[in-house]
């Protein structure tokens, strides 16, 4: 039900978004989300669906970027793309590893259509 809140923040972010650059209608969206995020795609395009219903951002697509989880090495100070399972530090194979990017989602941009004048 994780899925449900954060589906209704994108969608009063890009109606705030959308209402303020004039549009009349929101045709894309586009999500980043990071991979270690535990947020499932369909989840979200399946509330999306439902809640958007009737605003400006019913009918849009929704578009999914998955970026790989970074790690950064506490000893050596390494950074290295995290690869299925967590790793030891590929220099020093210190296991004192800290994660620096995987767990995020945002809503990255939008695109509408306005009314023609
Ligand atoms: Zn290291």
């Amino acid at each position: 039900m994780h899925e449900l809140s954060i589906t209704e923040n994108i969608l009063n972010i890009t109606n705030q978004h959308a209402e303020k650059a004039g549009a009349s209608r929101v045709t894309d969206i586009y999500l980043v989300i990071g991979k270690l995020s535990s947020i499932i795609d369909d989840s979200v395009q399946f509330y999306w669906d439902m809640i958007s219903q009737g605003t400006l951002c019913e009918g849009a697509q929704l578009h999914f970027e998955r970026i790989p989880a970074r790690l950064a090495c506490l000893d050596c100070g390494r950074e290295y793309i995290l690869e299925g399972d967590l790793s030891a530090c590929p220099d020093c194979s210190s296991s004192r590893v800290s994660l620096i990017a995987g767990e995020e989602f945002y809503l990255d941009s939008i695109e509408v259509l306005k009314d023609q004048e």
